[in-house]
C-alpha cells in the first residue's frame, strides 16, 4: 500500500474523511500524540489499527469525540464531576472511564465494560471527528512498544506502506499522552496515566488519588484498571537508563564510559566529552515532555547503543515524562550520589 503524506488543510480533511467512513484508517495530528484513527463503531476498521501497530487485543483505545453528544452516544453515567472535569479541561488532554453502552464495541475497548473518552484540543481532528458524526478510536500512531510519535515524520517511519493517508499537522504541542482517569465515587478520581492535566489541576475540582501503576512496575498477569501500563512501552532499540544524581557526578558518570554510540538527554549545561552524543531534552518539565519520544527515536537514527537520561523533576507534567522514561527505560534507575552506583531495577 502506498502512504500518502499530507498537510492538514481542506483537501486532507475530505479524504481522511472519505476514508474513515469507508472502514479504513488514517493517522492524524492531536495536541498530545499522533493518533492512528478508525471508526470507533466499526469492528473491522478497529481491528486493522490493532494489526497495524502490532498492538495486543486487550490493551483499549480512546474513543476521541467532538461534541458531548458524542459521549451521551457512548455512555449512559456522566456526573456532575465528570461534567464539570469535561466543560473545564475538553477540549483537551484528559481522557475519562465511563461504562460503555452495549452498542459501543467490545473489541474496540479491549473487551473490557468501559469506553475511555477524550475530546482533543486540535482543529483539524475535531472538524474531521464532526464531519465523520462517529466517535474516532485513536491510539498513538506508533509500532506498539516503540517511542509514540510527536510528528508526522515519526510516523511515517512506523506506518509506512501499512495506511493509506498520514495528515501532517505541525509537531504535537505537548509530546505526551493523555492524562487518564477513572471516577471512584461522586468526587474523587484515580490517575491511571499522567498527562499534561496534571495533579495539582485536577485537584482543584476533586480528590485525587495517582494508581500505583504510575509509578511502580506492573506484572504481565497482573489484573489492572489500565492495561496498556502493564505493557514495557516507549522503548527506542537502544538500551535506555535513568541517572538520578548531580551535576557533577552525571558529568563524571557519563563521561567515563568509553565506548562508541553513547547517547545522553540532560538539561543542556553538561559538559559532555566528544564522544557523547547529546540530544535534546532541556530543564522544565514541559520542555522534557516535548523533546522525550522525539530525542528517543533520533538516538536509534544515530546508532546508540545505550542512551543515559537524567531524573525528570516530577511536578505538573514531569510526573508524565518520569513515567514514559521509566517504561523506556523498563524501571533501570542508576543512583550516582547512592555511593555505590547501584542499579535498581
Ligand atoms: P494509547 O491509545 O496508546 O495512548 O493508550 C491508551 C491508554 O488508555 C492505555 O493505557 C489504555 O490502557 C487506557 N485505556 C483505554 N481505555 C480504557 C478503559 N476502558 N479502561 C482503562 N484504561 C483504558
Ligand atoms: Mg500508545
Amino acid at each position: 500500500m502506498e502512504t500518502k503524506l499530507v498537510k492538514a488543510g481542506e483537501t486532507a480533511l475530505n479524504e481522511a474523511a472519505e476514508l474513515l467512513k469507508s472502514g479504513s484508517i488514517v493517522a492524524i495530528p492531536t495536541e498530545t500524540v499522533y493518533g492512528l484513527a478508525a471508526n470507533a463503531y466499526d469492528v473491522n476498521a478497529v481491528r486493522s489499527v490493532f494489526r497495524a501497530k502490532g498492538r495486543p487485543q486487550d490493551n483499549p483505545l480512546i474513543l476521541h469525540i467532538s461534541s458531548m453528544e458524542m459521549l451521551y452516544d457512548i455512555t449512559e453515567m456522566v456526573s456532575t464531576l465528570s461534567k464539570r472535569l469535561a466543560e473545564n479541561f475538553w477540549p483537551g488532554p484528559l481522557t475519562m472511564i465511563f461504562p460503555r453502552k452495549p452498542h459501543v464495541p467490545a473489541e474496540t475497548c479491549g473487551g473490557l465494560s468501559t469506553a475511555a473518552v477524550r475530546m482533543p484540543r486540535n482543529k483539524f481532528t475535531l472538524e474531521l471527528i464532526e464531519r465523520c458524526g462517529f466517535p474516532v478510536a485513536a491510539p498513538s500512531a506508533n509500532t506498539s512498544g516503540l517511542p509514540s510519535p510527536t510528528s508526522a515524520a515519526h510516523v511515517f517511519d512506523d506506518m509506512n506502506g501499512k495506511i493509506p493517508l498520514i495528515v501532517d499537522g505541525g509537531e504535537c504541542r505537548y509530546g505526551v499522552e493523555s492524562t487518564v482517569v477513572c471516577f471512584e465515587g461522586d468526587d474523587s478520581v484515580r490517575i491511571l496515566r499522567p498527562g499534561a492535566v496534571t495533579p495539582e489541576m485536577l485537584r482543584e475540582f476533586c480528590h485525587v488519588v495517582i494508581d500505583n501503576g504510575v509509578l511502580e512496575m506492573i506484572s504481565p498477569d497482573a489484573k489492572v484498571l489500565s492495561p496498556g501500563m502493564k505493557y514495557k512501552h516507549y522503548s527506542p532499540s537502544a538500551e535506555v537508563y535513568i541517572l538520578k544524581g548531580t551535576d557533577k557526578n552525571t558529568e563524571k558518570f557519563i563521561n567515563s564510559k568509553k565506548m562508541n554510540n553513547v547517547g545522553f538527554l540532560g538539561s543542556g549545561s553538561e559538559e559532555l566529552n566528544d564522544s557523547i552524543i547529546r540530544f535534546p531534552y532541556g530543564k522544565s518539565p514541559e520542555e522534557q515532555a516535548e523533546n522525550l519520544f522525539a530525542s528517543l527515536r533520533k538516538a536509534d537514527e544515530r546508532g546508540c547503543d545505550e542512551v543515559y537520561v537524567r531524573m525528570p523533576d516530577t511536578a505538573g507534567i514531569g510526573l508524565a515524562v518520569y513515567n514514559r522514561l521509566l517504561r523506556s527505560a523498563g524501571f533501570r534507575i542508576i543512583d550516582l550520589d547512592g555511593g555505590e552506583n547501584a542499579v535498581h531495577e
